[in-house]
């Protein structure tokens, strides 16, 4: 049986090692800060004068009542910078690398020395609960050191802490050991998702456990895979980031991350993905028929909405601040001119007024950046083809002679699925994509 290797992303000049001789303690780590920190006071949502000013503002947008309150650590966070030395990052227990993207308090007393405030978010556990959780303070401190500064943040003075925050540090594998359907490479039939692949949150662990765990269950019915792309879903933009780019900092997924993030937004997600769950089989009846109503309706809408006309004109005899050109313009174009909302065609075209104000919203957005989408769709055919275009899996990259060494020592250490994600690689130029494409041309594609 072929052993798991994992490569160490901090140290890439390390040698592959064989998991089979290396304890876990030894994998890659990566460590995140709790946020665990909870506060108890019942009286403190309704004690100081400038805290129920706080209440008085934010409740007016809280239904139920529950109120979110900002506050900010005092200038005396004094008591961090005193007490760094003693954060378990700074004395050593802890040497991993720590998630960038939500930095404990003594992270941002360091990283942002400059700064003599830092904001914080009280957020009340649950209706019922007493708990407050102050978001934007986990810390590694001591637990004296946490006790003292959380009385110095106004509002806080009497709060009592009942979790004290920590810190944690996980083991990760090199994600690049992985396939897109999240299998590792030389284990086949071990599927991994979450953490251990070196990323953090609940979302990231989540989206890759539906991967993974589909595609074993595919594989075990010696169905085919189901992959998705960066063109498609986050998911697609998670998964191959983690396989093509490997990881150096707990991975959390952002829409910056995505070159195509104009049409991968909440409003279309079921719109995008559910018809390729309904291909595989995989949600219920019931999730099927409801989409599919969804999609009539929204096809039915388009066309009343491309149906209704009026001239500009007439436009600006209603009101409307346009050029009288004469042109005549669908309610569609309309909703994507600058300027005009939903309500405003809605009140130029009466016949608009059944249509469901979600179809209309869903609509407006995809009108609004009509032009911009479709260039980006040009976009997405391009990337496409290049991520259909395959690599065979046993390419030696050595022999092909047209390759620099340095091209064919990273492809053979990424090991690419395809020529998109060759293109991915760090350093490789179009010349040697064309030289590969070229080769597999000659060698596969031609033979078959
Ligand atoms: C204190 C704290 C606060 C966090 N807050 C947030 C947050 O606000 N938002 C957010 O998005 N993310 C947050 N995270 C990160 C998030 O919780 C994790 O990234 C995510 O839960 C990882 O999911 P996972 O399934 O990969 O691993 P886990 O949730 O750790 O699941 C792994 C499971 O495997 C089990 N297990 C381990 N070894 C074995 C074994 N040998 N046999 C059987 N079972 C085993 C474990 O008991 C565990 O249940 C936080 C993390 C921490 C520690």
């Amino acid at each position: 049986m072929p052993a798991l290797s994992i490569t160490l992303p901090i140290k890439p000049s390390s040698a592959s090692i064989s998991l089979t001789k290396v304890p876990f303690a030894e994998l890659n780590k990566i460590f995140e800060y709790s946020r665990k920190i909870k506060v108890r006071d019942k009286y403190l949502l309704h004690k100081g004068e400038n805290y129920q000013q706080e209440i008085d503002r934010a409740s007016r947008d809280w239904l139920f009542n529950i109120n979110i309150h900002d506050s900010l650590t005092s200038e005396r966070g004094k008591i961090i910078s005193d007490n760094i030395k003693k954060s378990a990052m700074c004395t050593g227990v802890i040497d991993s690398v720590g998630p960038r993207y939500c930095p404990s308090i003594e992270d941002k007393v360091i990283r942002f020395a400059d700064k003599t405030r830092h904001q914080i978010f009280l957020e009340p556990e649950g209706l019922n609960s007493d708990l407050v959780y102050p978001n934007g303070i986990s810390t590694s401190l001591p637990e004296e050191v946490q006790k003292k500064f959380i009385q110095t943040i106004s509002g806080l003075e009497k709060a009592e802490i009942v979790q004290i925050g920590y810190a944690i540090e996980y083991d990760y594998i090199d994600p690049r050991e992985l396939s897109n359907t999240l299998e590792v490479k030389k284990q086949k039939g071990l599927y991994l998702a979450g953490q251990i692949n070196g990323t953090t949150g609940y979302e990231e662990a989540g989206a890759q456990g539906l991967i993974a765990g589909l595609n074993a269950a595919f594989s075990a019915k010696k169905q085919s895979p189901f992959v998705l792309n960066r063109s498609q879903s986050y998911i697609g933009v998670m998964i191959d980031d983690l396989i093509s780019v490997g990881v150096t900092e707990p991975y959390r997924m952002f829409t910056s991350r995505s070159e195509y993030r104009l049409s991968l937004r909440a409003d279309n997600a079921d719109i995008r993905l559910t018809p390729l769950a309904i291909e595989r089989n995989i949600i219920s009846l019931n999730r099927k028929t409801i989409f599919e109503e969804k999609v009539s309706q929204i096809e039915k809408a388009k066309n009343t909405l491309l149906s209704e006309q009026i001239t500009t004109n007439s436009l600006a005899k209603m009101g409307y601040n346009v050029s009288q050109n004469g042109v005549t313009r669908s309610a569609y174009q309309i909703l994507g001119l600058p300027n005009f909302g939903v309500q405003h065609v809605v009140n130029i075209f009466t016949k608009l007024k059944n249509i469901d104000k979600k179809i209309l919203n869903y609509l407006y957005v995809e009108s609004k950046y009509s032009v911009y989408l479709n260039r980006q769709t040009a976009d997405i055919k391009n990337f496409q083809i290049e991520e259909s275009f395959s690599i065979p899996g046993n390419i030696d990259y050595q022999s092909i002679k047209s390759l620099s060494s340095e091209a064919q020592e990273k492809l053979a250490l990424h090991r690419p699925q395809n020529i998109g994600a060759a293109r991915r690689i760090q350093g490789i130029t179009p010349a040697s994509l064309n030289a590969l494409i070229i080769y597999i041309k000659m060698n596969y594609v031609t033979k078959k």
